[in-house]
């Protein structure tokens, strides 16, 4: 099994109320080079979480940090005008709680974060640390 000691929080950076399923991510990912969709976890608007990226595999969603970490995605992240915004609907704010608070059960002393802590992006556009 790999090492996890961090789990790190991003969004798809597409506008509030457009849904993103994983086969469209995967898709994006693909067309970036990578062999399959880069997150673990993809939580849709309606708070339905959906497996991307199998836990045991290094992930492809945050430079320096993939090989001990796993990447869980909200949909979203963009206002109307396409600047970053915390667009999570309730359900997602809900599930994103859940399978994080599930995640540090199954590895215990993982911290949480945004993607932004660790590259000059907006991703996840909210704080994680104050939420978190
Ligand atoms: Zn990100």
């Amino acid at each position: 099994m790999r090492e996890i000691d961090k789990i790190i929080i991003h969004c798809t950076a597409t506008k509030a109320g457009r849904e993103v399923t994983v086969e469209e991510v995967t898709a994006w990912h693909k067309g970036r080079g990578f062999r399959t969709i880069g997150y673990h976890y993809l939580i849709g608007l309606d708070g339905k979480i959906s497996a991307g990226r199998p836990e045991r595999e290094v992930g492809a969603h945050c430079l320096g940090q993939n090989g001990h970490s796993i990447g869980v995605c909200y949909v979203g992240g963009l206002d109307e005008r396409g600047q970053p915004q915390d667009t999570r609907t309730e359900a997602q704010k809900e599930s994103l709680r859940g399978l994080v608070a599930e995640l540090r059960r199954r590895y215990p002393g993982a911290s949480v974060h945004g993607h932004r802590e660790f590259a000059a992006k907006a991703c996840p556009c909210f704080d994680v640390g104050r939420e978190m």
